[in-house]
C-alpha cells in the first residue's frame, strides 16, 4: 500500500488533517465522523513518508481504545513498522516516564502500582486506626475524596473535612513508604518529574517528535501539562475530540483544555468533520436532538450517508427480570433469524452493577459474552494472591502485598505476630519487611514464631534474587514458587466445593499461560509484566476476559467511548440511574446528558432503549420513573412501546417465513 492509497480512505477534510504533520492541528468534530480513523491513517501515512515509528506517540484514554488504534495502524502498514510506534494510555505513558526518573522524586525505581483494590486495602487499614467508634468512613468514599483532591491539585491541608484530610495525609505517607503509587500519582509524579528535571524533559522531548491525542475532550489539567512538557519546540501535535462527549468531569477533565489548546499551541490548523460514517440518520437525529439541550456547546451539523435506518425503540418494562429476558430473547432472535454475529451486539448501562442480571441470562442461554467494567480477571482472589507474591518480590516494601501473602498459605506466622510487626513498622516508620528483619522486634516473639519468620524471609530472599535477575524466565519461576508453597493444595483446602477449587486452579493456570506468553513475546521482564497487569485495571474498563474474547459486549457507557456496534441496547434508563441521582447535587446533569449521547452514538444500525417500572432494591420491589431525558428525545425518531404490547404481537411472519425458506434451502443442499 502506498501513502496515497492509504489516504484515499479519507474524505477531503480528514485527509487534510492527516497530511498536515508539522505544527499543531485541532480536529473538533462530532461522534463517528472518523476522528480516530484520521489519527490512525495519519500515523500510517507518516510511516510511509519514512518518519521512524519510534518518533511517533499517540495517546488515548482506555487500554481498549489504544489496542484498537494499534490494530488499525497495523492493518495499514507492515507489522514491524507499526511496532515501533508508541500508542498507549496516559497512565501507561506516565509509567514509562517514571521508570526513568522516579528516583529523583524520592521513590525507588522498582515502585509498585496500586490498583483500586490495593488502594482500598491500604485505606481500610488506615481508617481502622484513624476513625473513632462513633465516626464512619467507607474506604470507597475516602478514595474518591482523595482522588478528586489530588486531581484538583489539593493537599491534605486544603481539605475542609478534618478526618478525610488526616486519612489522605497518612495514606500518602504510607504509599511512599511502601514505595507504591496509585493511578492519580502516576500523572502527578510524571508531571513533577519532567518539570523538576530539565535533562529528563529534554530526553523525552528528543525521543518523540510527533504527538497525537485522541478523545482530547477528556484530558484534565494534569494531562494537558504532561502534553505541554513533552511536546518540543516543533509543536507537532494533533489532538482530536468532541466537546459533546466529555464525560470525565468527575476526574477533573476540563473542556476548557480545548480552548486552551490554541493558547499553548498557537495558530493550529483547525479541521471540522461533519459527515458521520457510523450511524443511520435516524439514530443521529435522536442523538442530536438530545445533546441540543446542553448549554454552552459548539453547535455541529452532523449528517450521515448511511440512509435513514430504523426507528429507535423505547420500551417500558415491568421489571428488571423481564427487561433482561426481553433483551436476551431479542439477541437470540437476531442471531438466529438475521445471522447477526454476537460480536456486533452491545448492552450498555450506566453502572457496573447493572450487568449482573444480563450476565446470568446470557450464561443460561449459553450465549458468549464479555464484560467490560465488571470484576476483572486480575481481581479474582487466586490471581491477586499470585500477583501479590510477584509484586512483593519486585518491591519488598510493599506491605499490602506482604500482608496478603504472609498467611497465604499459612506458614506458622500467627495473627498476633503480624499485628506486632505492623505496629512496629508504624512506630519505626519502616516497612513490615524491615520490621521482620529487626532483631529487637524478633526478640519480642516466641522461638517458634522467630523460626517461621526466618524461613519466610529466606524464601523471599531467594525468590527476590531470581525475580530480579534479568535472564530469568519469570513464568517458570512463578510456577516453581507456587509449587514450593503448595498453593494448589491450599486452594483446594479453602474452597467450598470441588468445582470452585477447579475454577480457581484453572484461573491460576490461565494466569501462568499469560505470563509464559509475555515471556516469549516481549523483552520488558517481570517488572513490565506487572506494570501491564496493573494498568489494565483502570477503574473504568476492567475486562472480564484476559484475552479479547468474543461475544455480546456488556459495557458501561463510560467504557464504550470510541467504540461502535451495529446493534445496541441501552438498558435501565431510569431517573436516578441516568441521570444518576448524584448528578443533581453535583450539578452534572449536562455531563449525564453527554454520557447518554455517547451511548446513543455507539449504535450503527439498531438501537433499543429500555427502562423498568420497578426494580428490586435490597430485596424490596421499588417503583422507578423513566429518565427525564426521554422528554428531550425527538418523538419522530422513536417507537415508544411497552413490553406487554410487544409480547402480545404475533411473531413476525415475514421473518419466520424467511427463516423457514433458509432452512429449506439448507436442507435441500
Ligand atoms: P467517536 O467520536 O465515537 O470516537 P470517531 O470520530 O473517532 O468517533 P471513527 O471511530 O474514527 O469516528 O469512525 C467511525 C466509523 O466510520 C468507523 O467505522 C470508521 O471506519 C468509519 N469511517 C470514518 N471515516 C470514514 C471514511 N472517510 N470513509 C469510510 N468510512 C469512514
Ligand atoms: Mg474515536
Amino acid at each position: 500500500m502506498s501513502v496515497k492509497k492509504g489516504l484515499l480512505g479519507l474524505n477531503p477534510p480528514q485527509r487534510e488533517a492527516a497530511e498536515t504533520i508539522s505544527g499543531p492541528v485541532l480536529i473538533l468534530a462530532g461522534a463517528g465522523t472518523g476522528k480516530t480513523r484520521t489519527v490512525t491513517t495519519r500515523i500510517a501515512g507518516m510511516l510511509y513518508s519514512d518518519i521512524p515509528g519510534s518518533q511517533i506517540l499517540a495517546v488515548t484514554f482506555t487500554n481498549k481504545a489504544a489496542a484498537e488504534m494499534r490494530d488499525r495502524v497495523a492493518s495499514m502498514v507492515d507489522q514491524k513498522m507499526a511496532e515501533d510506534v508508541t500508542i498507549c494510555t496516559f497512565h501507561s505513558l506516565c509509567v514509562r516516564i517514571l521508570r526513568t526518573c522516579i528516583e529523583r522524586l524520592g521513590y525507588k525505581k522498582n515502585f509498585t502500582i496500586y490498583t483500586a483494590s490495593d488502594q482500598q486495602g491500604l485505606l481500610r487499614k488506615i481508617i481502622v486506626r484513624k476513625v473513632s467508634k462513633d465516626e464512619k468512613l467507607e474506604p470507597k468514599v475516602a478514595s474518591m475524596a482523595i482522588s478528586s483532591a489530588k486531581n484538583r491539585g489539593e493537599r491534605p491541608e486544603d481539605l475542609d473535612d478534618a478526618l478525610i484530610a488526616e486519612v489522605y495525609r497518612t495514606y500518602q505517607r504510607e504509599l511512599r513508604q511502601l514505595n507504591a503509587v496509585d493511578f492519580d500519582d502516576l500523572l502527578i509524579l510524571a508531571v513533577q518529574g519532567l518539570k523538576e528535571n530539565p535533562d529528563i524533559k529534554k530526553q523525552w522531548q528528543r525521543r518523540f517528535r510527533y504527538f497525537m491525542v485522541d478523545e482530547f475532550q477528556d484530558t484534565n489539567h494534569l494531562q494537558m501539562s504532561l502534553l505541554r512538557l513533552l511536546v518540543g519546540p516543533e509543536k507537532n501535535v494533533c489532538v482530536v475530540g468532541d466537546d459533546d462527549q466529555s464525560i470525565y468531569g468527575w476526574r477533573g477533565a476540563d473542556i476548557s483544555n480545548i480552548l486552551d489548546f490554541e493558547r499553548f499551541f498557537p495558530g493550529p490548523k483547525i479541521v471540522k468533520l461533519e459527515e458521520n460514517y457510523r450511524s443511520t440518520n435516524r439514530i443521529l437525529r435522536l442523538a442530536n436532538g438530545l445533546i441540543r439541550h446542553n448549554r454552552g456547546r459548539r453547535e455541529k451539523t452532523l449528517w450521515s450517508g448511511r440512509g435513514e435506518g430504523e426507528l429507535t425503540r423505547l420500551i417500558a418494562m415491568p421489571d428488571a427480570e423481564t427487561e433482561a429476558d426481553f433483551v436476551i430473547n431479542d439477541i437470540v432472535e437476531e442471531h438466529r433469524l438475521q445471522n447477526r454475529s454476537y460480536d456486533d451486539i452491545a448492552i450498555l448501562f450506566r453502572m457496573n452493577t447493572q450487568s449482573r442480571l444480563f450476565e446470568e441470562k446470557l450464561r443460561e442461554h449459553e450465549i458468549p459474552y464479555k464484560v467490560i467494567g465488571g470484576q476483572s480477571f486480575y481481581e479474582r482472589r487466586e490471581v491477586k494472591d499470585v500477583l501479590a507474591y510477584l509484586n512483593l518480590l519486585m518491591n519488598n516494601d510493599d506491605d499490602v502485598s506482604l500482608l496478603r501473602i504472609i498467611t497465604t498459605p499459612p506458614r506458622g506466622i500467627g495473627e498476633n505476630a503480624i499485628g506486632m510487626a505492623t505496629q512496629f513498622s508504624i512506630d519505626r516508620q519502616c516497612s513490615i519487611f524491615d520490621a521482620l528483619h529487626d532483631i529487637e522486634f524478633l526478640a519480642s516473639l516466641s522461638m517458634r514464631a522467630q523460626n517461621a519468620i526466618s524461613r519466610f524471609l529466606e524464601f523471599l530472599d531467594r525468590y527476590t534474587d531470581s525475580a530480579n535477575t534479568d535472564s530469568v524466565n519469570y513464568a517458570a519461576m512463578t510456577e516453581a514458587m507456587l509449587e514450593e508453597i503448595g498453593y494448589t493444595d491450599y486452594v483446594k483446602r479453602i474452597c467450598k466445593s470441588p468445582d470452585e477449587a477447579d475454577m480457581r486452579r484453572r484461573n491460576v493456570h490461565e494466569f501462568l499461560e499469560g505470563m509464559h506468553q509475555h515471556v516469549s513475546n516481549r523483552k520488558t521482564g517481570l517488572r513490565g509484566f506487572l506494570d501491564a497487569v496493573a494498568l489494565m485495571q483502570d477503574k473504568e474498563e476492567k475486562e472480564d476476559d484476559k484475552e479479547n474474547g468474543t461475544g455480546v459486549s456488556l459495557i458501561t457507557m463510560h467504557a464504550a467511548k470510541g467504540l461502535e456496534f451495529p446493534k445496541c441496547f441501552i438498558v435501565g434508563v431510569e431517573e436516578g440511574v441516568l441521570p444518576h441521582s448524584r448528578s443533581v447535587e453535583e450539578g452534572s446533569r449536562d455531563e449525564e446528558r453527554r454520557l447518554f449521547y455517547v451511548g446513543i452514538t455507539r449504535a450503527m444500525e439498531k438501537l433499543t432503549i429500555t427502562w423498568c417500572h420497578s426494580r428490586r432494591r435490597y430485596g424490596d420491589l421499588m417503583p422507578c420513573m423513566p429518565s427525564s431525558f426521554f422528554k428531550e428525545l425527538d418523538e419522530d425518531e422513536l417507537e415508544k412501546t411497552d413490553y406487554q404490547t410487544l409480547a402480545d404481537e404475533p411473531a413476525d411472519e415475514e421473518l419466520a417465513a424467511d427463516y423457514f425458506a433458509r432452512m429449506k434451502e439448507m436442507l435441500s443442499k
